[in-house]
C-alpha cells in the first residue's frame, strides 16, 4: 500500500486537459468524482473497442448462427480464430462472413449486395438466425438494414435481425446495448408474455455475461448443477438460437459481465417479471461469495448446505497451491486496464489473495456505481481512470513501479515495450480464469510471468521503471 497521499497536481501536470475529470488518486483531493461512461474525446487514442466489437463480442459465442458483416472486409477480421469462446456443438460461428464492400457500392448504396448475400448464406448453411452487423460505412451510406433483414427474413423464414452497430454511433457499450436488442428480438417473437415457471425448474437460472471462453461456462454450469442449480441459458457462452429463445422460463438471472448484460437483464425484469443479480466467478473470493447469493435467493436450505461444501471443499483443494503462489508474489505490484467495472473489481480481490498492491485500475466501460466500489475498495494512491488512452497508461505505470499489467489485446504491447509482465484477461485468451480452477490459472499464469527472467533482459524492466527512449 502506497502510504504517502499523491499530489493531484502532479498527476495532472502534462495530461490533455479535458482527460483531467476521467482520472483521480484515491486519497488525493478530488473526492471520487469520475467522469466516465461518456463518449471519447476528439484526438485521444481510447484503448476502446468500437460499437460493433462490443456488439460482436456478445453476439458471438451464438454458435449456431450466421454472423454476416454488413461493411469493408476489414471489420470482418473479428472471428472466432482470435476470440475464446467454445461449442459444444455447431462450429458456424467461428465464420465471419461480410459483404465486403467496395467503392462502388458505396457509392450506389449496398442494400442488393446483403441481400444477395443472406440469400447464399442461408441456402448454404441453414441456420435458424441471422445477424447482420452495420459498420462505420454503412451508417454513412445509410443503408436500411431493418427492410433489407425484414423481407429476406419473410423470404427465408428463419429470423434476420439487424445489429445497428455502426463504429462511430456511440463507444463500446453502445454495441452492448444493440447486441441486447438483437438478443431481446430473438426472443421476443415467441414469447409475449413470460411463460409460467415450470415446477421443475423453479430452481433454473440464466446465466448472462459469460462467453464460454475456454470452457469457463462450463465450469460454473457443474458448480451450480452440484448445489441444486439448473442454468437454462447462458448468454451467450456456447448458446444456440433455440435455447435462447427459452430464457424467459427461468426464475432468476444472474449477471457476471454487467458492462455488456445489466441492459438485457434490466429489460427481462420489464418484459418478463425475471429478477437478476449481479455476480462474479473470478477469484476464491467473489465466486464463493456468489454462489452463497445464488444459493440464498432460492431460500432453501439444502442448497445452501450443498454450496457451503462445495465452497469448503474446493477452497481446501486450491489453498496449498494459492499460498506457494502467494509467497513468491507478496508486494509485486499491478496496474489493471480491462473492459468492464465488476471484472476491475473482482481483480483487486484476486491480487489482494496473492499479496499483490494494486496501483492503477481502469476500465474502458466502467459505470459510476462501478467506480464508487473501486475507490472505495482501492488502496490510497492508486491511480482510478476511465477511457484510458497508451500514453496515460505509460505515464501510470511507470510511475508508479508496476511489475505487471492485466488488459487485453492492446494493452500487450504497450507492457512488453514498458519491460512489464503482463496477462490477457480478455476474450482472446484459450484458459479459464473463472471459479476455483481459474482462480490457480490465474495465480499461476502471474507468478509465471512476474517472475519470468526475460525481464532482467528487457529495457525498462526492474518493475517498471522505465528509462524512456
Ligand atoms: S465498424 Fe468502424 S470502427 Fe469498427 S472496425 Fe469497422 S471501420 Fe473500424
Amino acid at each position: 500500500m502506497s502510504a504517502a497521499v499523491p499530489n493531484d497536481q502532479l498527476i495532472n501536470d502534462h495530461l490533455i486537459e479535458e482527460r483531467e475529470s476521467s482520472i483521480l488518486i484515491k486519497g488525493g483531493q478530488r473526492k471520487n468524482q469520475l467522469k466516465c461512461d461518456a463518449d471519447s474525446i476528439a484526438g485521444c487514442i481510447s484503448q476502446r473497442a468500437c460499437v460493433y466489437c462490443g456488439a460482436r463480442v456478445v453476439l458471438n459465442p451464438v454458435t449456431d448462427a450466421i454472423h454476416l458483416v454488413h461493411g469493408p472486409i476489414g471489420c470482418a477480421s473479428y472471428t472466432w480464430d482470435i476470440r475464446g469462446s467454445l461449442s459444444s456443438g455447431s462450429e458456424l460461428y467461428r465464420n465471419s462472413f461480410s459483404t465486403d464492400l467496395k467503392e462502388n457500392d458505396i457509392i450506389f448504396g449496398g442494400e442488393k449486395k446483403l441481400a444477395r448475400a443472406i440469400d447464399e448464406l442461408v441456402q448454404k448453411y441453414k441456420a435458424p438466425v441471422v445477424f447482420v452487423y452495420a459498420t462505420c460505412v454503412v451508417g454513412v451510406i445509410g443503408d436500411d438494414l431493418e427492410a433489407v433483414c425484414k423481407k429476406a427474413a419473410q423470404k427465408h423464414g428463419i429470423q434476420v435481425i439487424p445489429v445497428q452497430s455502426s463504429g462511430f454511433i456511440g463507444n463500446k457499450s453502445a454495441g452492448y446495448r444493440a447486441a441486447c436488442d438483437a438478443l431481446l428480438r430473438l426472443i421476443e417473437p415467441r414469447s409475449a408474455a413470460r411463460p409460467p415457471v415450470n415446477k421443475y425448474r423453479i430452481k433454473s437460472i440464466n446465466y448472462l455475461g459469460d462467453f464460454n471462453l475456454a470452457g469457463e461456462a462450463w465450469i460454473i454450469t457443474e458448480y451450480l448443477r452440484q448445489i441444486g442449480v439448473e442454468v437454462n441459458v447462458v448468454f451467450t457462452g456456447d448458446s444456440k438460437c433455440n435455447n435462447l429463445q427459452k430464457a424467459p422460463g427461468a426464475a432468476l438471472n444472474i449477471i457476471q459481465c454487467a458492462g455488456s448484460m445489466a441492459y438485457l437483464a434490466q429489460r427481462m425484469e420489464e418484459l418478463y417479471g425475471i429478477p437478476y443479480m449481479r455476480v462474479s466467478f473470478l477469484g476464491l473470493e467473489d465466486t464463493s461469495a456468489s454462489l452463497r447469493s445464488i444459493a440464498a435467493f432460492f431460500k432453501d436450505l439444502q442448497m445452501q448446505r450443498r454450496a457451503e461444501e462445495l465452497i469448503r471443499r474446493e477452497t481446501v483443494a486450491v489453498k496449498p497451491q494459492m499460498e506457494g503462489y502467494r509467497a513468491k508474489l507478496r508486494h509485486k505490484k499491478a496496474a489493471i486496464y480491462v473492459g468492464g467495472g465488476f471484472k476491475a473489481i473482482s481483480l483487486i480481490k484476486q491480487f489482494r489473495e496473492l499479496g499483490i498492491d494494486v496501483v492503477m485500475v481502469g476500465t474502458q466501460t466502467g459505470r459510476e456505481e462501478d467506480y464508487q466500489t473501486l475507490h472505495h475498495i482501492a488502496d490510497n494512491g492508486t491511480v482510478i481512470l476511465d477511457d484510458a488512452n497508451p500514453s496515460e497508461l505509460e505515464r501510470f505505470m511507470t510511475e508508479k513501479g508496476a511489475h505487471l499489467l492485466v488488459g487485453g489485446v492492446k494493452e500487450r504491447p504497450l507492457a512488453y515495450k514498458l519491460g512489464v509482465a503482463f496477462i490477457d484477461h480478455n476474450h482472446d485468451r484459450k484458459h479459464p480464469l473463472s471459479g476455483y480452477v481459474g482462480a490457480v490459472n490465474f495465480a499461476r499464469e502471474v507468478h509465471d510471468t512476474v517472475c519470468s527472467p526475460v525481464w532482467k533482459y528487457a529495457r525498462g524492466s526492474g518493475g517498471g521503471i522505465y528509462a524512456g527512449s
